[in-house]
């Protein structure tokens, strides 16, 4: 699934979810199967017209072998973004001929057509797609680009698999460019897939936007980014740098390239959310306008990339085939999402982006969400995603499963004097269940784990009891130190002002404010803009910690806010509410042992003993 930028954004995010996944559940999918349908094509329309009235025109073409009626569905969902979007929703003016003479049909139910073919042969099927909203799953459209994905918009036949070839055709302006992950076909401005599966995994830009290129590990990788002129040349440089330090210290951990190119594609808006989605070939990203130039970019992009292995090739066996007219619940998304966060970490440390310091303090950072979300199994965790609890466990499998992975390696490591890794367990399984066509089982993956270990004990099956299928704490101050760390915690009280800003030209604006936090006491407003906070001025998100730190464990009851409002600044008087937040900081031991120092080396480095 996406990355998000920040540990402690899960549970925001995880609500604005929640909304969207309320709609539906009241019907079952039809449990019918359509009649066959061969040779099918895509024609997708995606000129200026269509993007002033944010639709995208969709055709569908295939032969019907006969009157037997053919059900055609959406998909509920995009594989990686694990929340029922239910794309029929935006689907408008649906119709379907053939001899140019309209055909019958009904809704099957909610996200299926059926429809009644007089005879044998052609039959066309369309309908106009609703583009205008921004969520790397959905599609989007501006006067001169669009943004979509194959789940959106290609209609397939309920019952049949996915096993089948098509291709797709865009009827563009003729100076747009077009960029998908799919394989061109020998006709110009047509694409083809050989399933189903590959179809709807392959995103589209089409219109004007930046697209460069760059030569790593043996692939070409492009870059496509919205709007043209985000490419700057030196974001280029600076991109196409972390790619050729974090790429092939992820191809390492499976000593293979499992595609001939790839694309970052990214958007970026003052609207965007930020976070990624992972594709088979391509990421796509968000990124708001003001983070461009972020620190998180290459940990999004290492993530996401990792991602090409992990979950989009090697995938637990829940997820194997995809369904997509339905949820499709797992309790290995800590494997495929946390494992991912590990290894996106790492691969920064590995390919010296940044160093082992930002690495623990990474660590530390998903250890304290942990420490501050109820006891919740990784399984559990895992399962959920799909709801979007509200607890304060929503999106808990990507800072547990990063943990977990983390103390699994150390364990592995240790177990082994060194000689075997998590590397060998995430290789192995590449090769043993995704070679193969399968996804992993549970005992699959626990005897990868207890081979590389060569433990015949029972540690590992202790560790599914407690921290996968339990909810115990996960025990860093036992495993850490095998690996020469320590966590060392310390609880602060620091200032909250209970709002969400936006930072614009250098200014935060308040975009919203929490109804009984200080702010909201003290009468700022939505829209102000400010200027400084307790004396420390607000030019960017690190001025938020340098004003907590200064009023951290303070005894005033207030501090003076200028906020911009209506162009004139006012000073505001905001009273002090200290919350208690949990430090963690990961720090490596000065004196630990020889093994365990080999074995600290070994995970930042991506090597073992022989
Ligand atoms: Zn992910």
């Amino acid at each position: 699934m996406e990355y998000r930028v920040n540990w402690r954004r899960l549970a925001a995010v995880g609500f604005a979810v929640a909304l969207v996944a309320t709609a539906g559940r009241a019907q079952a999918p039809s449990p019918r199967v359509s009649a066959a349908v061969s040779n099918v094509r895509y024609d997708l329309t995606v000129d200026s017209a269509a993007m002033e009235s944010r639709h995208i025109g969709v055709s569908m073409t295939f032969t019907a072998t006969g009157t037997a009626p053919v059900l055609l569905s959406l998909p509920a969902w995009s594989p990686g973004h694990y929340v029922l979007l239910w794309f029929a929703r935006r689907v408008s003016k649906f119709g379907a001929e053939a001899d140019g003479r309209p055909l019958e049909w009904r809704q099957a139910d909610y996200q299926t057509w059926e429809i009644h073919p007089r005879d044998a042969g052609e039959v066309r099927v369309h309908f106009e797609y609703l583009a205008d909203t921004i969520d790397r799953a959905m599609a989007w459209t501006k006067p001169n680009f669009a943004f979509f994905l194959g789940t959106n918009l290609f209609l397939y036949p309920v019952g049949r698999g996915f096993d089948w070839p098509a291709t797709v055709t865009i009827h563009t302006e003729p100076t747009w460019r077009v960029t998908t992950g799919m394989d061109p076909a020998p006709e110009p401005g047509r694409f083809a897939a050989t399933n189903y599966h590959d179809l709807v995994d392959m995103p589209f830009f089409v219109g004007r936007f930046d697209l460069d290129s760059t030569f790593v590990a043996d692939r070409w990788i492009r870059l496509a980014w919205y709007p043209a002129g985000a490419l700057t040349p030196a974001r280029r440089d600076r991109t196409f740098g972390w790619l050729r330090r974090f790429v092939p210290a992820e191809v390492a951990v499976f000593r293979e390239t499992p595609f001939h190119t790839y694309t970052i594609f990214q958007v970026s808006d003052s609207v965007v959310n930020g976070g990624g989605l992972e594709h088979q070939n391509s990421q796509m990203d968000e990124v708001p306008t003001d983070q461009l130039d972020a620190t998180w970019l290459p940990g999004l992009y290492s993530h996401e990339f990792f991602h090409a292995w992990n979950v989009k090739r090697l995938r637990p066996a829940d997820l194997v085939p995809y369904r997509y007219d339905d949820a499709q619940p797992t309790r290995w998304l800590w494997v495929s999402e946390g494992v991912t966060s590990y290894y996106g970490g790492l691969a920064q440390v590995r390919g010296g982006i940044t160093d082992s310091l930002l690495f623990f303090d990474d660590m530390a950072g998903a250890a304290a969400s942990v420490a501050g979300a109820p006891p919740t199994a990784l399984g559990d965790a895992s399962l959920s995603a799909w709801i979007a609890p509200t607890d304060g466990s929503g999106g808990l499998y990507y800072p547990k499963g990063a943990m977990a992975g983390f103390l699994l390696d150390v364990m592995i490591r240790d177990a082994s004097d060194n000689r075997h890794s998590l590397d060998d367990v995430m290789r192995g399984l590449y090769e043993t269940t995704w070679k193969r066509g399968r996804g992993f089982t549970a005992a699959q993956w626990w005897a990868a784990v207890e081979r590389n270990a060569g433990t015949t004990d029972h540690r590992f099956q202790e560790f599914a009891r407690r921290y996968v299928d339990g909810r115990e704490e996960l025990p860093l101050d036992s495993i850490l130190p095998l690996a020469g760390l320590r966590v060392e915690t310390d609880s602060i009280r620091e200032p909250r002002l209970g709002i969400s800003t936006a930072l614009d030209s250098g200014e935060a604006r308040v975009t919203d404010v929490g109804p009984t936090g200080a702010a909201a006491t003290a009468g700022i407003q939505v829209g102000d803009r400010l200027v400084s906070l307790g004396g420390v001025r607000v030019s960017d998100y690190v001025s938020f910690g340098a004003f907590r730190a200064r009023y951290a464990g303070t005894t005033l009851t207030s501090f003076p806010a200028v906020v911009r409002r209506d162009g004139e600044l006012r000073t505001i008087q905001v009273p002090v509410r200290l919350v208690v937040r949990t430090l963690v900081r990961v720090v490596a031991v000065p004196d630990a042992p020889a093994k365990a120092v080999r074995i600290r080396h070994g995970i930042l480095g991506g090597t073992i003993d022989r």
